[in-house]
């Protein structure tokens, strides 16, 4: 897409630390880390955010996760790391172009991912949980 940073990154015309390639994607690494070693998973092909990414595209990126973690934990040995992705402004995305971070964890570091938990609204809970269940028995997509 037009403008879009990460559309010109993973097509290579800004160039990037990149750890892996394909056809379909491209792995860098994040130029401002959370911790040394905090990769970005960006599909080639433009997509918003994980609504607007195609099936076989969400697919072929949760598997290039699993095999990153992988060299991670063997070429960084973190304690632990954290792969999320975040799907809108509101909850905290920055670039519009769906990307995937897996972040190497330490005990003791400074990256700070979390909330504080919700207390004592069971019933809240169910309800919001029952809208969703609702709107997704309105779908017939399937994995
Ligand atoms: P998010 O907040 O989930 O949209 O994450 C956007 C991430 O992209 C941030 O962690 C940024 O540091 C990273 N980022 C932004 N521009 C670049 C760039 N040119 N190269 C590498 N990473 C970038
Ligand atoms: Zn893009």
């Amino acid at each position: 897409m037009d403008g879009c940073i990460f559309c010109k990154i993973a097509a290579g015309e800004i160039p990037s630390a990149t750890v892996y390639e394909d056809e379909d994607l491209r792995v860098i690494a994040d130029i401002s880390p959370a911790n040394l070693g905090h990769l970005l998973i960006i599909p080639k092909e433009h997509a918003a955010d994980l609504t607007e990414l195609p099936a076989e595209t969400a697919c072929k990126v949760m598997l290039t996760a699993k095999r990153v973690v992988a060299a991670m934990k063997k070429g960084l040995c973190p304690d632990g790391v954290n792969v999320l992705q975040n799907n809108g402004e509101a909850a905290g995305q920055t670039v519009m172009h769906y990307h995937m971070h897996i972040i190497p964890r330490y005990r003791g570091d400074q990256v700070k991912i979390g909330w504080e938990p919700m207390q004592g609204q069971p019933e809240a809970v169910a309800g919001a949980a029952e809208k969703v269940k609702k709107a997704l028995e309105e779908t017939d997509e399937r994995p």
